[in-house]
């Protein structure tokens, strides 16, 4: 099945159950003081399971544009190097408010898993929340085990914890217990090594978390009590790109539809193989990954800068230069010429992407130059650095000039440092950044703890974006 397919499949199953198909709602967020980027489908929906608005239908079905890239969902350091996270992701979901609940939400993720999509029942196992005796003093989800226990064997039902069953968006906001549904893709050869017993993701990489249901009935205050919500409402998650792996019948979501035009196009054009080398591989993985991330937040308005949302996104963009680099060789700007493919790809579904191309492409062109140059004058310092040490110990003042004078981030230099297996006294950064904190005030207007650049060209091209971002035409696409 096709990845478009699938979607579709999904959209529509709900539909049939009285569901109205909704759009994804922007990544971004701009009045939203406890949260950056939607980080989950229920994000742009805050209000609806609070009280405060009410929408046309009760039961709305959608795929949500998700950023986990800061605060409590951060999956940025895992991206490239597992195979089933990402920086943006599509969640699918399905969503009761204060209409059906827990019997429906499990008999309808089931009906669609084994009958709809024709998951092998044996591969699949879900979780229930054990109850937490922490100062919330939560109790088990019993009601969610009676209902599993009509569908699945009770040794495929297990418990979870606090961490991994019971979801919050973030520190404050409406929140409840939940049912991870996990899908054992390992191949028959790793299945013998601990044959017969009981896997779920967090034992196995290869038994993967697909859907989250999510009973919403708290809400947690900033005081961090928990209060009942007006009403229970369901919200569920699950990972397009995961699904789309065990619906294709592949082991890495990089290997399904939605990312292998993009991950061709990077072989055209680096003239390097995927599979091949371990560390090409997660070279070609981050940048696949991170492409879509950048992509999608400039065409929702949030472009590259030097603070708040902005600056999440430059570090991601940044980073995939890095790996480009080093690791595929690339001295030159190219990821800006993946847009197209994601365009082709992407575009009937997320059509704001398509009329903000020009912009997505002229913005990372313009980023990956200027980090390019930077990249290049740090790393011959580096070089002459690392040959004059006598030690395996690089001093901490000289990290931080790279960094102060030339804007080489202290991150990278600590990575490079580390591949050449060499360490850096961090004291002494640490009281050179606080000296330089404590003499320059006004440098506390600009958020400059790493990666920022402070070459002068460098700074026009900050001003120019500026510009440009007062020119993006954020699509108003969400009608509810
Ligand atoms: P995991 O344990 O794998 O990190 P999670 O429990 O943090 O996932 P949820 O918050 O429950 O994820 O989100 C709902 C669903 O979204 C998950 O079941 C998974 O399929 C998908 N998902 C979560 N994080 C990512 C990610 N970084 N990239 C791709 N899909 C993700
Ligand atoms: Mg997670
Ligand atoms: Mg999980
Ligand atoms: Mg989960």
């Amino acid at each position: 099945m096709k990845s478009q397919d699938i979607r579709n499949t999904f959209l529509n199953f709900f539909e049939e159950k009285k569901h109205s198909i909704v759009p994804s709602a922007p990544m971004v967020l701009k009045d939203d003081p406890t949260l950056m980027f939607v980080n989950s489908g229920m994000a742009p929906f805050k209000e609806f399971f609070l009280g405060n608005a009410q929408p046309k239908n009760n039961r709305l079905t959608d795929t949500q544009k998700c950023l986990r890239v800061s605060g409590k969902h951060n999956d940025l350091e895992e991206v490239g190097y597992d195979t089933y996270h990402h920086t943006l992701f599509e969640m699918l979901g399905n969503w009761s408010f204060g209409d059906y609940f827990k019997k429906e939400a499990i008999a309808w993720a089931w009906e669609l898993l084994t009958e709809k999509f024709g998951i092998d029942k044996d591969l699949l196992y879900v979780t229930v929340f054990e109850g937490s005796d922490d100062a919330d003093k939560l109790p088990m989800d019993q009601e969610a085990y009676d209902f599993w226990k009509g569908h699945i064997s009770e040794d495929r039902i297990l418990m979870g914890n606090k961490n991994d069953n019971f979801w919050e968006m973030g520190d404050q906001g409406p929140c409840g217990p939940c049912s991870e549904i996990h899908v054992d893709i390992r191949s028959a050869e790793e299945k013998a090594k601990v044959d017969g017993k009981t896997l779920i993701n967090r034992d196995h990489p290869q038994v993967v978390e697909i859907w989250n249901l999510v009973f919403m009935q708290y809400n947690r205050k900033a005081n961090k009590s928990l209060e009942n919500l007006p009403d229970k409402h369901i919200d569920t998650g699950m990972g397009f790109e995961r699904l789309c792996m065990v619906m294709q019948g592949v082991q890495s979501n990089y290997d399904t539809d939605v990312f292998t035009p993009i991950i061709r196009e990077i072989e055209t054009i680096t003239d390097k193989e995927y599979g091949k080398n371990e560390k090409v591989d997660v070279a070609i993985r981050v940048i696949s990954d991170h492409v879509r991330a950048v992509s999608f937040s400039i065409a929702d308005g949030q472009l590259p800068s030097n603070t708040g949302a902005g600056y999440v996104i430059r570090r991601i963009l940044r980073r995939a230069v890095r790996y480009g680099f080093t690791f595929l060789d690339k001295k030159e700007p190219f990821i800006y010429r993946l847009v197209e493919v994601l365009v082709t790809q992407m575009g009937q579904t997320f059509p704001e992407l398509k009329v903000q191309r020009q912009l997505v492409e002229n913005v990372i062109k313009e980023e990956e130059a200027s980090f390019l140059r930077t990249l290049d004058q740090g790393l011959i310092l580096l070089d002459r650095i690392i040959e004059n040490s006598q030690t395996k110990e690089i001093s901490g003042t000289k990290v931080f000039e790279l960094k102060d004078t030339y804007g080489f981030p202290e991150d990278l230099t600590d990575l490079i440092l580390r591949e050449n297996g060499y360490t850096y006294n961090h004291g002494d950064f640490d009281k050179k950044l606080k000296e330089q904190q404590g003499r320059g005030k006004e440098a506390s207007q600009l958020k400059s703890d790493d990666w920022t650049v402070l070459i002068e060209d460098e700074e026009q091209e900050f001003i120019g974006y500026d510009t440009l971002e007062a020119q993006v035409k954020i699509a108003k696409y969400r009608k509810v």
